[in-house]
This record gives structure tokens, sequence and C-alpha cells, in this order.
């Protein structure tokens, strides 16, 4: 390992925005401000999530100074995969990846730093203000990382989000996973390395409201649990090995009843509460089966994760776009000759 403590790693600090354009331009401008006297090899890459305003136009016109490349994706793909693309476009010894909304203050990267010059390969900051979140976040959060610590064969920091610094080695790791399904809090916590957690509190945002709803949250949080974690499915096989069995004394029950005390009971509710519960249970487990079937076609079908649209570095002056895969000529057959 080279020496870090003395060490001028190149920073690149990747950045996914989603209809981010009333804050792009100051928070890459702090952004810039607190890398310079960081390190004099620097850069920023924003990667415009498919918004809906102006923030690629935003982008494009950022003062050269500000280093900012900028990667636009062809629809709105969601953060995870935008900090993918992020990872990907970066050139860094150093990654770090923050919010375009100004809400993960720069502050915090000497601090970042420092810990990757001790030997920490990844660093990431742990929020610190759960009180003041909605009782829907904090309890949400408690249930899923309580679910993921039963179920998963990983350790997921509570409370970690994806603001972290990480090593060229951390981003190769993350980078050779292929897997389509990104959720990226357990991707991070999988690769391993040596980590540290620091706390931080979120900044308010500067503009508009968090992308994030409850729906999405709770999407998020199902991705996380199906990706990495076979807890449901075991849960399934349990509560159907449970039923069997109390089916089955049940049935003991009922010969020993008949025989022994000849009462023929009607047993009408019975059967029908017992029918409906069983046909509820078995649908769940299916359904529960079928999440992950979906998955596994996602995975199986083999698209990109992503479509980039365009890149532009901060020296280009023209958008530099990807040439379309129906635009590659294509060599004609003697037949097409004919009807063309
Ligand atoms: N974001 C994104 N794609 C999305 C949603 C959000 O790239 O589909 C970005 C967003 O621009 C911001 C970051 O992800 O930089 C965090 O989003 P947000 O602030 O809405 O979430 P919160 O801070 O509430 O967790
Ligand atoms: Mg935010």
């Amino acid at each position: 390992m080279t020496n870090r403590a003395n060490a001028n790693p190149h920073i690149t600090v990747i950045v996914p925005a989603y209809n981010e354009a009333a804050a792009i331009s100051s928070t890459v401008s702090n952004i810039a401000h607190h890398l310079q006297q960081l390190s004099p090899n620097w850069d920023v890459v924003v990667i415009d999530d498919g918004s809906r305003d102006k923030t690629a136009e935003v982008v494009r016109s950022l003062p050269i100074e500000l280093n900012a490349t900028l990667v636009r994706f062809s629809r709105n793909f969601g953060k995870e995969y935008a900090i993918t693309a992020g990872l990907e476009n970066a050139a860094g010894d150093i990654v770090i990846c923050m919010d375009a909304d100004g809400q993960h203050s720069s502050e915090l990267l000497i601090e970042m730093l420092d810990k990757w010059r001790e030997g920490y390969d990844m660093v990431y900051a742990v929020r610190q203000d759960r009180e003041v979140e909605s009782q829907f976040k904090r309890w949400g959060s408690k249930i899923f990382y309580g679910a993921m610590s039963l179920g998963g064969q990983i350790n997921i920091p509570p409370d970690a989000g994806d603001f972290r610094l990480m090593d060229r080695q951390v981003v190769n790791a993350l980078l050779s996973l292929p897997e389509r399904n990104r959720f990226m809090k357990g991707i991070y916590a999988w690769v391993g390395y040596k980590s540290i957690g620091i706390p931080y509190t979120p900044l308010p945002r500067t503009h508009g409201e968090s992308a994030y709803s409850k729906l999405k949250l709770i999407q998020l949080a199902w991705t996380g649990i199906t990706s990495f974690s076979v807890m449901p499915l075991r849960l399934a096989s349990a509560v159907g090995a449970s039923l069997a069995l109390l089916a089955f004394l049940y049935g003991i029950y009922v010969v020993i009843d008949r025989l022994f005390f000849a009462e023929s009971v009607p047993g009408w509710p019975t059967v029908v509460a017992s029918m409906m519960f069983f046909a509820g249970v078995q649908l769940l487990f299916i359904g529960i089966l079928g999440e992950y079937l979906a998955r596994i076609y996602d995975e199986v079908k083999g698209r990109p994760s992503y479509i980039v649209a365009e890149v532009t570095k901060p020296n280009n002056e023209k958008p530099v776009s990807r040439p379309r895969a129906s635009s590659k000529k294509v060599p004609k057959t003697a037949e097409q000759d004919l009807f063309l």
C-alpha cells in the first residue's frame, strides 16, 4: 500500500441529481471550494438522473474552474443507478458521493480524508438527526434495519447513507458486481474493506423537497430485503411447517373426538375460516416467491442498468453524445438491396 499520509490523491466527488436545477450550481461550487483546499487534483461528476427541469443545462454552463463533468441519463433511473454511473465515470483515487441538494455538508470532507489517510478504505457519514424525522421514517428505518440484520448475511450500519468516501479499491470492487437490482447500502456493506462511520447532521434542503415518497422508500426497503436476504422465503417455510403441524394435531383431535365422544360437530365456520386463512397464507407466500422470481427475471434479461444519453466534460463546448446502437452501419444484404 502506498503511504497515504503524504499522498495527494485525485479526489472525484460524484453528485446524483434529479430536478435540482435550483440547487446544483451552489452545491457544486461549494464542493469545489472545499476540494481545492484538500488536494491539487480533483473533479466533480454530476449525474443528471433524467431531470425534468434545467439541471443538465445548469451543469453544462458551470464555470470551467469547477471541473464538473455532466453525465446525463436518457430518463429517470433512480439514485442507485445514478451513483453506479458516477462510480463508472469517476477517475479519482478516492471517490466521494454527495447529494445535489446541499444536505451533505462539504465541511465533512476533510474529516473523511483524514480517516482515509489513517488507513480506512471506506468512510461513511452516519446521520444523527433521526429524532427530528417523521414517525414513519423513524419506525420504518428501525424495522428495516432489524429485518436486514435478522436475515441477511451482511451487516448494514444503521443510518449510514450514500454520503461516503471510497478508496479506488472499493470503487473497483463495487463496479465488479454485475447485478442490476442495485441496492447500494447493501452493496457497500457486501464488498467489505476497512470501514468507519463518522457522525453528521444533514443540513436542511436548500430548495424543493425530497424525491423519496413513502411508497418509494418502502419499495427501496423491499429491494434491499429481497436482494440481500432470503429471510422472507425462510419465513414462508417456517410458517408453512408450523401450520402443517397445527393442522395435523387438529386432525388427531377430530379423530379422537369422533371415535370416543361420538359427537359430530357441525364445524362449518371452522372449515370456512381455516380455508380462507390457508388460502391467504398461500397467496401471500406465492407473492413473495414471485418477488424473487421477478428479480431473477430482471437479472436474466441482462439489460444495461441505465442508459447514458450524454457525457459533457468541463472543457467541451458541445455535448458529446454516445452513438446510438441503431446508428451503427449494418452491411446490406443482396435481398435488402432489392427492396430498398
Ligand atoms: N436523486 C436522484 N434520482 C432520484 C431521486 C433522487 O438522483 O430518482 C438524487 C437527488 O437529486 C439528491 C439525492 O438523490 O441529490 C437524494 O435525494 P433526496 O434529497 O430527494 O432524498 P433525501 O435527502 O430526502 O433522502
Ligand atoms: Mg436530500
